[in-house]
Protein backbone atom coordinates (compact mmCIF):
# COMPACT_ATOMS: atom_id res chain seq x y z
CA UNK A 1 0.00 0.00 0.00
CA UNK A 2 1.50 3.62 -1.19
CA UNK A 3 1.06 6.10 1.38
CA UNK A 4 -0.50 9.57 0.91
CA UNK A 5 -3.16 7.57 -1.11
CA UNK A 6 -6.69 9.45 -1.66
CA UNK A 7 -9.91 8.82 -1.59
CA UNK A 8 -13.48 10.84 -1.28
CA UNK A 9 -14.03 9.62 1.63
CA UNK A 10 -12.20 8.06 4.75
CA UNK A 11 -14.43 6.42 8.10
CA UNK A 12 -11.71 5.71 10.73
CA UNK A 13 -12.95 2.91 12.96
CA UNK A 14 -15.52 0.13 11.50
CA UNK A 15 -17.59 0.08 14.95
CA UNK A 16 -20.88 0.54 15.24
CA UNK A 17 -20.55 4.57 14.00
CA UNK A 18 -18.14 3.86 11.08
CA UNK A 19 -20.22 0.47 9.88
CA UNK A 20 -23.33 2.64 9.91
CA UNK A 21 -22.11 5.50 7.86
CA UNK A 22 -20.45 3.38 5.58
CA UNK A 23 -24.07 1.54 5.10
CA UNK A 24 -25.98 4.67 4.69
CA UNK A 25 -23.06 5.40 1.89
CA UNK A 26 -23.33 2.21 0.06
CA UNK A 27 -27.32 2.89 -0.07
CA UNK A 28 -27.32 6.43 -1.90
CA UNK A 29 -27.34 6.62 -5.38
CA UNK A 30 -25.59 9.89 -5.40
CA UNK A 31 -22.51 8.71 -3.43
CA UNK A 32 -21.56 5.69 -5.98
CA UNK A 33 -18.69 7.13 -7.30
CA UNK A 34 -17.19 8.51 -4.28
CA UNK A 35 -14.17 6.40 -3.27
CA UNK A 36 -14.39 5.40 0.48
CA UNK A 37 -11.44 4.42 2.47
CA UNK A 38 -12.41 2.27 5.87
CA UNK A 39 -10.08 1.64 8.63
CA UNK A 40 -10.03 -0.67 11.28
CA UNK A 41 -7.22 -2.35 13.86
CA UNK A 42 -9.78 -4.99 13.47
CA UNK A 43 -12.53 -5.60 10.07
CA UNK A 44 -13.22 -9.17 11.59
CA UNK A 45 -17.09 -8.96 13.00
CA UNK A 46 -16.58 -9.44 16.78
CA UNK A 47 -19.23 -10.70 18.99
CA UNK A 48 -18.87 -8.16 21.70
CA UNK A 49 -22.11 -6.37 21.75
CA UNK A 50 -25.68 -6.23 21.93
CA UNK A 51 -26.95 -3.44 20.34
CA UNK A 52 -30.70 -2.22 21.84
CA UNK A 53 -33.07 0.43 20.90
CA UNK A 54 -36.51 1.21 20.23
CA UNK A 55 -38.22 1.31 16.94
CA UNK A 56 -41.34 2.17 15.01
CA UNK A 57 -40.97 -0.98 12.32
CA UNK A 58 -39.15 0.80 9.55
CA UNK A 59 -35.68 0.98 11.08
CA UNK A 60 -33.79 0.63 8.12
CA UNK A 61 -31.45 -2.72 9.44
CA UNK A 62 -34.84 -4.28 10.37
CA UNK A 63 -33.29 -7.36 8.71
CA UNK A 64 -31.05 -7.95 11.09
CA UNK A 65 -32.80 -7.36 14.03
CA UNK A 66 -32.26 -10.77 16.17
CA UNK A 67 -34.95 -10.06 18.87
CA UNK A 68 -37.81 -7.79 18.83
CA UNK A 69 -39.99 -7.24 22.31
CA UNK A 70 -43.32 -6.08 22.52
CA UNK A 71 -43.74 -5.63 25.99
CA UNK A 72 -41.53 -4.23 28.57
CA UNK A 73 -41.01 -4.40 32.80
CA UNK A 74 -39.56 -2.17 34.97
CA UNK A 75 -38.55 -3.47 39.16
CA UNK A 76 -38.20 -0.93 41.78
CA UNK A 77 -37.88 -1.18 45.01
CA UNK A 78 -41.71 -1.52 45.94
CA UNK A 79 -43.17 -2.70 42.86
CA UNK A 80 -42.83 -4.22 39.28
CA UNK A 81 -44.32 -1.87 36.29
CA UNK A 82 -45.43 -3.54 33.04
CA UNK A 83 -46.50 -1.83 29.48
CA UNK A 84 -47.41 -3.16 26.13
CA UNK A 85 -45.26 -1.30 23.57
CA UNK A 86 -48.04 0.00 20.98
CA UNK A 87 -45.85 2.95 19.19
CA UNK A 88 -42.13 1.66 19.25
CA UNK A 89 -40.87 -1.95 19.51
CA UNK A 90 -37.66 -2.89 21.69
CA UNK A 91 -35.33 -4.39 19.44
CA UNK A 92 -31.87 -6.02 19.48
CA UNK A 93 -28.98 -6.71 17.02
CA UNK A 94 -26.05 -8.80 17.41
CA UNK A 95 -22.53 -6.61 16.99
CA UNK A 96 -21.90 -9.78 14.79
CA UNK A 97 -24.87 -9.74 12.24
CA UNK A 98 -24.11 -6.26 11.80
CA UNK A 99 -20.72 -6.20 10.92
CA UNK A 100 -20.58 -9.35 8.87
CA UNK A 101 -23.47 -8.12 6.85
CA UNK A 102 -21.71 -4.38 6.32
CA UNK A 103 -18.33 -5.79 5.95
CA UNK A 104 -19.12 -7.91 3.27
CA UNK A 105 -20.97 -5.80 1.58
CA UNK A 106 -17.58 -3.25 1.40
CA UNK A 107 -15.82 -6.41 0.79
CA UNK A 108 -17.80 -6.41 -2.96
CA UNK A 109 -18.07 -3.32 -3.69
CA UNK A 110 -15.37 -2.03 -5.70
CA UNK A 111 -16.07 1.61 -4.09
CA UNK A 112 -14.63 0.49 -0.80
CA UNK A 113 -10.97 -0.38 0.15
CA UNK A 114 -10.30 -1.73 3.55
CA UNK A 115 -7.11 -1.60 4.99
CA UNK A 116 -6.70 -3.27 8.81
CA UNK A 117 -4.32 -1.02 10.65
CA UNK A 118 -4.16 1.36 13.31
CA UNK A 119 -5.06 4.58 13.17
CA UNK A 120 -2.21 6.90 14.70
CA UNK A 121 -3.80 10.29 14.50
CA UNK A 122 -5.16 13.18 12.10
CA UNK A 123 -4.08 16.27 10.35
CA UNK A 124 -5.43 18.33 7.53
CA UNK A 125 -3.48 19.63 5.10
CA UNK A 126 -5.23 22.45 3.39
CA UNK A 127 -8.15 20.96 1.36
CA UNK A 128 -7.89 17.61 2.93
CA UNK A 129 -7.83 15.56 6.10
CA UNK A 130 -5.14 13.18 6.74
CA UNK A 131 -5.36 9.73 8.50
CA UNK A 132 -1.90 8.69 9.69
CA UNK A 133 -1.95 4.93 10.34
CA UNK A 134 0.40 2.08 10.60
CA UNK A 135 0.69 1.48 6.94
CA UNK A 136 0.78 5.18 5.90
CA UNK A 137 -1.15 8.18 5.41
CA UNK A 138 -3.86 8.64 3.49
CA UNK A 139 -5.83 11.56 2.56
CA UNK A 140 -9.77 12.09 1.86
CA UNK A 141 -12.43 15.33 1.68
CA UNK A 142 -13.72 14.26 4.52
CA UNK A 143 -12.63 11.52 7.08
CA UNK A 144 -15.37 10.86 9.93
CA UNK A 145 -13.72 9.06 12.82
CA UNK A 146 -14.58 6.99 16.08
CA UNK A 147 -11.24 5.43 16.66
CA UNK A 148 -9.25 8.39 19.03
CA UNK A 149 -10.66 10.63 21.47
CA UNK A 150 -10.12 14.19 20.24
CA UNK A 151 -6.72 15.92 20.92
CA UNK A 152 -8.04 18.25 23.55
CA UNK A 153 -10.69 15.80 25.42
CA UNK A 154 -9.19 15.83 28.51
CA UNK A 155 -9.40 19.83 28.88
CA UNK A 156 -13.10 20.10 28.00
CA UNK A 157 -15.65 20.85 30.26
CA UNK A 158 -17.45 18.21 32.36
CA UNK A 159 -18.54 18.79 35.99
CA UNK A 160 -20.54 15.17 35.90
CA UNK A 161 -19.06 12.38 34.98
CA UNK A 162 -19.87 8.39 35.49
CA UNK A 163 -19.17 5.46 33.88
CA UNK A 164 -21.97 3.00 32.85
CA UNK A 165 -20.29 -0.09 33.16
CA UNK A 166 -21.50 -4.26 32.99
CA UNK A 167 -21.50 -7.45 32.44
CA UNK A 168 -23.85 -9.97 30.80
CA UNK A 169 -24.08 -13.66 30.38
CA UNK A 170 -26.00 -15.35 27.45
CA UNK A 171 -27.48 -18.09 29.27
CA UNK A 172 -29.37 -21.02 27.90
CA UNK A 173 -31.52 -22.75 30.85
CA UNK A 174 -32.46 -26.46 31.38
CA UNK A 175 -36.25 -25.58 31.74
CA UNK A 176 -38.42 -23.10 29.62
CA UNK A 177 -38.76 -20.14 32.24
CA UNK A 178 -39.19 -16.99 30.09
CA UNK A 179 -41.49 -14.96 28.02
CA UNK A 180 -39.54 -13.87 24.99
CA UNK A 181 -42.17 -11.38 24.03
CA UNK A 182 -41.16 -9.17 27.38
CA UNK A 183 -38.12 -8.08 28.34
CA UNK A 184 -37.05 -6.77 31.62
CA UNK A 185 -35.54 -3.37 31.20
CA UNK A 186 -34.39 -2.70 34.63
CA UNK A 187 -34.87 -4.32 38.13
CA UNK A 188 -33.47 -1.88 40.59
CA UNK A 189 -34.73 -4.17 43.30
CA UNK A 190 -31.05 -4.91 44.11
CA UNK A 191 -29.06 -4.04 46.77
CA UNK A 192 -27.35 -0.71 45.23
CA UNK A 193 -23.13 0.15 45.33
CA UNK A 194 -21.84 2.98 44.96
CA UNK A 195 -23.95 3.61 42.18
CA UNK A 196 -26.98 3.46 40.24
CA UNK A 197 -27.52 -0.49 40.15
CA UNK A 198 -29.78 -2.55 38.22
CA UNK A 199 -30.27 -5.81 36.47
CA UNK A 200 -31.78 -6.56 32.79
CA UNK A 201 -33.22 -9.89 31.14
CA UNK A 202 -33.29 -10.23 27.70
CA UNK A 203 -35.09 -13.47 26.74
CA UNK A 204 -34.72 -14.39 23.30
CA UNK A 205 -36.84 -17.82 23.65
CA UNK A 206 -38.48 -19.69 26.70
CA UNK A 207 -35.03 -20.59 27.55
CA UNK A 208 -32.90 -18.60 26.28
CA UNK A 209 -31.47 -15.12 27.43
CA UNK A 210 -29.40 -12.12 28.20
CA UNK A 211 -28.82 -11.06 31.63
CA UNK A 212 -26.42 -8.11 32.21
CA UNK A 213 -25.59 -6.42 35.87
CA UNK A 214 -24.97 -2.97 35.18
CA UNK A 215 -23.82 0.38 37.29
CA UNK A 216 -23.66 3.94 36.60
CA UNK A 217 -20.93 4.95 38.77
CA UNK A 218 -17.32 6.13 38.91
CA UNK A 219 -15.18 3.00 38.83
CA UNK A 220 -15.70 -0.89 37.18
CA UNK A 221 -15.54 -3.55 39.77
CA UNK A 222 -13.76 -6.99 39.39
CA UNK A 223 -14.41 -9.14 36.53
CA UNK A 224 -15.27 -11.86 39.73
CA UNK A 225 -17.70 -9.20 41.23
CA UNK A 226 -19.46 -9.29 38.09
CA UNK A 227 -19.88 -12.53 37.74
CA UNK A 228 -20.32 -13.31 41.54
CA UNK A 229 -23.43 -10.75 41.49
CA UNK A 230 -24.49 -12.25 37.75
CA UNK A 231 -24.78 -15.63 39.31
CA UNK A 232 -26.13 -14.18 42.59
CA UNK A 233 -28.92 -12.84 40.57
CA UNK A 234 -30.00 -15.95 38.46
CA UNK A 235 -30.22 -17.84 41.94
CA UNK A 236 -32.28 -15.50 44.14
CA UNK A 237 -34.64 -14.17 41.44
CA UNK A 238 -35.04 -17.38 38.86
CA UNK A 239 -33.76 -20.10 41.43
CA UNK A 240 -31.07 -21.17 39.02
CA UNK A 241 -28.25 -23.52 40.17
CA UNK A 242 -24.84 -23.27 38.21
CA UNK A 243 -26.02 -26.66 36.89
CA UNK A 244 -29.26 -25.20 35.86
CA UNK A 245 -27.70 -23.08 32.78
CA UNK A 246 -25.30 -22.84 30.51
CA UNK A 247 -23.21 -19.63 29.48
CA UNK A 248 -23.04 -19.72 25.58
CA UNK A 249 -21.66 -16.04 25.29
CA UNK A 250 -19.76 -12.80 27.79
CA UNK A 251 -20.36 -9.16 27.13
CA UNK A 252 -18.99 -6.68 29.09
CA UNK A 253 -18.76 -2.94 28.37
CA UNK A 254 -17.81 0.53 29.86
CA UNK A 255 -19.98 3.42 28.30
CA UNK A 256 -19.35 7.60 29.69
CA UNK A 257 -21.97 9.10 30.83
CA UNK A 258 -20.99 12.85 30.69
CA UNK A 259 -22.12 16.18 30.78
CA UNK A 260 -19.15 16.82 28.34
CA UNK A 261 -19.47 18.81 25.28
CA UNK A 262 -17.70 17.15 23.05
CA UNK A 263 -16.12 18.28 20.21
CA UNK A 264 -17.29 18.08 17.02
CA UNK A 265 -13.97 18.01 15.03
CA UNK A 266 -10.53 16.13 15.78
CA UNK A 267 -9.38 19.41 13.60
CA UNK A 268 -10.10 20.56 10.05
CA UNK A 269 -11.65 17.66 8.02
CA UNK A 270 -11.97 15.23 10.26
CA UNK A 271 -15.29 15.15 12.05
CA UNK A 272 -16.08 12.78 15.07
CA UNK A 273 -18.93 10.27 15.36
CA UNK A 274 -19.71 7.67 17.49
CA UNK A 275 -19.14 7.62 21.14
CA UNK A 276 -16.06 10.37 20.06
CA UNK A 277 -18.45 12.58 18.59
CA UNK A 278 -20.71 12.62 21.80
CA UNK A 279 -23.54 10.30 20.31
CA UNK A 280 -23.90 8.84 23.28
CA UNK A 281 -26.78 10.04 25.55
CA UNK A 282 -25.59 11.12 29.12
CA UNK A 283 -28.25 9.35 31.13
CA UNK A 284 -29.38 6.01 29.52
CA UNK A 285 -25.89 5.15 27.57
CA UNK A 286 -28.19 4.57 24.37
CA UNK A 287 -26.36 5.35 21.19
CA UNK A 288 -27.30 2.95 18.59
CA UNK A 289 -30.38 5.11 17.47
CA UNK A 290 -28.79 8.13 17.93
CA UNK A 291 -25.84 7.11 15.46
CA UNK A 292 -28.42 5.91 12.45
CA UNK A 293 -30.15 9.47 12.82
CA UNK A 294 -27.00 11.08 13.02
CA UNK A 295 -25.36 8.76 10.25
CA UNK A 296 -28.20 9.80 7.60
CA UNK A 297 -27.97 13.25 7.99
CA UNK A 298 -24.23 13.29 7.09
CA UNK A 299 -24.97 10.87 3.92
CA UNK A 300 -27.84 13.73 3.05
CA UNK A 301 -25.25 16.53 3.45
CA UNK A 302 -22.70 14.51 1.32
CA UNK A 303 -25.06 14.03 -1.03
CA UNK A 304 -25.50 17.92 -1.88
CA UNK A 305 -22.85 19.28 -0.77
CA UNK A 306 -23.87 20.90 1.95
CA UNK A 307 -22.41 21.63 5.46
CA UNK A 308 -21.83 18.94 7.64
CA UNK A 309 -23.73 18.60 11.01
CA UNK A 310 -21.31 19.54 13.53
CA UNK A 311 -23.61 20.48 16.52
CA UNK A 312 -24.26 18.28 19.18
CA UNK A 313 -26.59 15.48 18.52
CA UNK A 314 -29.12 17.01 21.38
CA UNK A 315 -30.35 19.82 21.44
CA UNK A 316 -29.44 21.96 24.23
CA UNK A 317 -33.42 21.46 26.31
CA UNK A 318 -32.59 17.72 26.44
CA UNK A 319 -28.98 18.16 27.40
CA UNK A 320 -30.10 20.35 30.41
CA UNK A 321 -32.65 17.52 31.27
CA UNK A 322 -29.36 14.77 30.93
CA UNK A 323 -27.29 17.14 33.14
CA UNK A 324 -30.21 17.67 35.53
CA UNK A 325 -30.43 13.77 36.35
CA UNK A 326 -27.18 13.25 35.57
CA UNK A 327 -25.96 15.80 38.73
CA UNK A 328 -28.80 13.23 40.45
CA UNK A 329 -27.42 10.10 39.59
CA UNK A 330 -23.54 11.08 40.80
CA UNK A 331 -24.82 12.67 43.42
CA UNK A 332 -28.03 11.67 44.78
CA UNK A 333 -28.44 8.23 43.38
CA UNK A 334 -31.07 6.99 45.80
CA UNK A 335 -33.69 9.73 44.58
CA UNK A 336 -32.55 8.96 41.09
CA UNK A 337 -33.08 5.68 41.05
CA UNK A 338 -36.14 6.41 42.66
CA UNK A 339 -37.32 8.49 39.69
CA UNK A 340 -36.24 6.12 37.37
CA UNK A 341 -39.07 4.04 38.83
CA UNK A 342 -41.60 6.74 39.13
CA UNK A 343 -41.06 7.97 35.14
CA UNK A 344 -42.01 4.36 33.95
CA UNK A 345 -44.75 4.23 36.63
CA UNK A 346 -46.60 7.62 36.23
CA UNK A 347 -46.54 7.34 32.33
CA UNK A 348 -46.62 5.31 29.35
CA UNK A 349 -43.64 3.14 28.55
CA UNK A 350 -44.27 4.39 24.71
CA UNK A 351 -44.40 8.12 26.18
CA UNK A 352 -41.11 7.22 28.04
CA UNK A 353 -39.22 5.77 25.16
CA UNK A 354 -39.76 8.97 23.32
CA UNK A 355 -38.70 11.24 26.04
CA UNK A 356 -35.58 9.14 25.93
CA UNK A 357 -35.25 9.06 22.04
CA UNK A 358 -36.17 12.86 22.32
CA UNK A 359 -38.67 12.69 20.29
CA UNK A 360 -41.13 14.74 22.61
CA UNK A 361 -42.57 18.03 22.47
CA UNK A 362 -42.32 20.63 25.62
CA UNK A 363 -46.49 20.30 26.84
CA UNK A 364 -45.42 16.04 26.67
CA UNK A 365 -42.17 16.73 29.10
CA UNK A 366 -43.69 19.23 30.99
CA UNK A 367 -46.82 16.41 31.26
CA UNK A 368 -43.76 13.99 32.34
CA UNK A 369 -42.08 15.94 34.99
CA UNK A 370 -45.52 17.44 36.43
CA UNK A 371 -45.31 13.84 37.71
CA UNK A 372 -42.06 13.29 39.07
CA UNK A 373 -40.52 14.78 42.59
CA UNK A 374 -39.61 17.89 41.24
CA UNK A 375 -37.28 18.69 44.72
CA UNK A 376 -34.66 16.77 43.83
CA UNK A 377 -34.36 18.42 40.01
CA UNK A 378 -34.72 22.41 41.93
CA UNK A 379 -31.43 21.40 44.19
CA UNK A 380 -30.06 20.06 40.78
CA UNK A 381 -30.71 23.37 38.56
CA UNK A 382 -29.23 24.96 41.42
CA UNK A 383 -25.63 23.05 41.62
CA UNK A 384 -25.68 22.99 37.64
CA UNK A 385 -26.59 26.55 37.14
CA UNK A 386 -23.41 28.02 35.71
CA UNK A 387 -23.86 24.98 32.99
CA UNK A 388 -27.81 25.39 32.31
CA UNK A 389 -27.84 29.12 32.11
CA UNK A 390 -24.24 29.22 30.05
CA UNK A 391 -25.31 26.79 27.43
CA UNK A 392 -25.26 23.83 28.98
C1 LIG B 1 -20.95 -4.13 25.16
C2 LIG B 1 -21.70 -2.88 24.76
C3 LIG B 1 -23.06 -2.93 24.59
C4 LIG B 1 -23.75 -1.78 24.21
N1 LIG B 1 -25.10 -1.84 24.05
C5 LIG B 1 -25.76 -0.77 23.60
C6 LIG B 1 -27.16 -0.85 23.37
O1 LIG B 1 -27.80 -1.85 23.68
N2 LIG B 1 -27.79 0.22 22.81
C7 LIG B 1 -27.11 1.36 22.50
O2 LIG B 1 -27.73 2.28 21.97
N3 LIG B 1 -25.79 1.49 22.77
C8 LIG B 1 -25.12 0.45 23.30
N4 LIG B 1 -23.77 0.56 23.54
C9 LIG B 1 -23.13 1.87 23.36
C10 LIG B 1 -22.71 2.14 21.90
O3 LIG B 1 -23.79 1.92 21.03
C11 LIG B 1 -21.57 1.26 21.45
O4 LIG B 1 -20.45 1.48 22.26
C12 LIG B 1 -21.18 1.52 20.01
O5 LIG B 1 -20.39 0.44 19.61
C13 LIG B 1 -20.44 2.83 19.82
O6 LIG B 1 -20.07 2.94 18.48
P1 LIG B 1 -18.74 3.66 18.01
O7 LIG B 1 -18.66 3.52 16.56
O8 LIG B 1 -18.67 5.00 18.60
O9 LIG B 1 -17.56 2.86 18.74
P2 LIG B 1 -17.10 1.37 18.46
O10 LIG B 1 -18.24 0.53 18.04
O11 LIG B 1 -16.35 0.97 19.67
O12 LIG B 1 -16.13 1.50 17.21
C14 LIG B 1 -14.85 2.08 17.30
C15 LIG B 1 -13.96 1.32 16.32
O13 LIG B 1 -12.70 1.96 16.28
C16 LIG B 1 -11.70 0.95 16.24
N5 LIG B 1 -10.48 1.53 16.80
C17 LIG B 1 -10.30 2.06 18.04
N6 LIG B 1 -9.07 2.51 18.18
C18 LIG B 1 -8.42 2.25 17.01
C19 LIG B 1 -7.11 2.52 16.54
N7 LIG B 1 -6.19 3.16 17.27
N8 LIG B 1 -6.79 2.11 15.30
C20 LIG B 1 -7.71 1.47 14.51
N9 LIG B 1 -8.97 1.22 14.90
C21 LIG B 1 -9.32 1.62 16.14
C22 LIG B 1 -12.24 -0.19 17.08
O14 LIG B 1 -11.64 -1.42 16.70
C23 LIG B 1 -13.73 -0.13 16.73
O15 LIG B 1 -14.05 -0.99 15.67
C24 LIG B 1 -23.06 -0.56 23.99
C25 LIG B 1 -21.69 -0.52 24.21
C26 LIG B 1 -21.01 -1.66 24.61
C27 LIG B 1 -19.53 -1.56 24.88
Amino acid sequence: MHSEQQFDIIIAGAGASGLTLLWYILQSEKLKKKRVLLIDKNLEPTDSKTWCFWSDGNHPTNHLIHHTWNELEVITKSETINGALTQKKYHCIRSLDYSSEILELAKLNHQVELIETEIQGFTNSGEKGVVHTGEGSFSAFWIFQSALLPPDFHNSVCDLSLLQHFTGWEIETTLKMFNPDKALLMDFNVAQREGATFFYLLPYSENSALVEYTLFSPDTLSEEEYENELRNYLSNKYYLDKKDYTITRRETGVVPMEDRKYAQWYCERVLNIGTAGGFTKATTGYTFSRIHDRCRLIVKSLEYNAPLPDYPVSSYRFRVYDIMMLYLLQHETEQAVEIFGQLFKKNSFDLVLRFLNEETSISEELSIFSKLSYMPFFRSIYKMKHRIFLGA
